[in-house]
């Protein structure tokens, strides 16, 4: 998608503060952090949200799961906890429509929920 700032983010045609990168996978700080870790982990694949996503996308979901956890082991947060959060669409909250998931943690978290 040329017009997506995400797609372009994990092309590396938009700077961005990368922590984690793989062949599937792109990690980076969000540009307004809400908490002293928030770090949006997403698919190099364009999908617009999660009610996109399709069986053949099963690995790749798991596989980002697994990234969050590493990332979060990596900045001390497994044991701490943390919140992987993605919202999805209008009521969801959803502003940049490339799927993504904020990673958040380093203080208390209110129930949202
Ligand atoms: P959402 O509301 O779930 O779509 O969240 C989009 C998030 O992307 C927000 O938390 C923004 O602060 C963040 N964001 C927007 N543009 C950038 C950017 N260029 N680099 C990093 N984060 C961004
Ligand atoms: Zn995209």
């Amino acid at each position: 998608m040329s017009d997506c700032i995400f797609c372009k983010i994990a092309a590396g045609e938009m700077a961005s503060e990368m922590v984690y990168q793989d062949e599937r996978v792109v990690a980076f700080k969000d540009i307004r952090p809400v908490a002293p870790v928030h770090i949006l982990i997403i698919p190099r694949k364009h999908i617009p949200d999660l009610t996109a996503i399709t069986e053949e996308d099963a690995g790749l979901i798991g596989h980002l799961h697994l990234v969050a956890v590493k990332i979060a082991r990596e900045l001390g947060l497994a044991d701490r906890g943390f919140r992987l959060v993605n919202n999805c669409k209008q009521e969801g909250g959803q502003v940049i429509y490339h799927l993504h998931y904020h990673l958040l943690g380093g203080r208390q978290l209110k129930n949202i929920c």
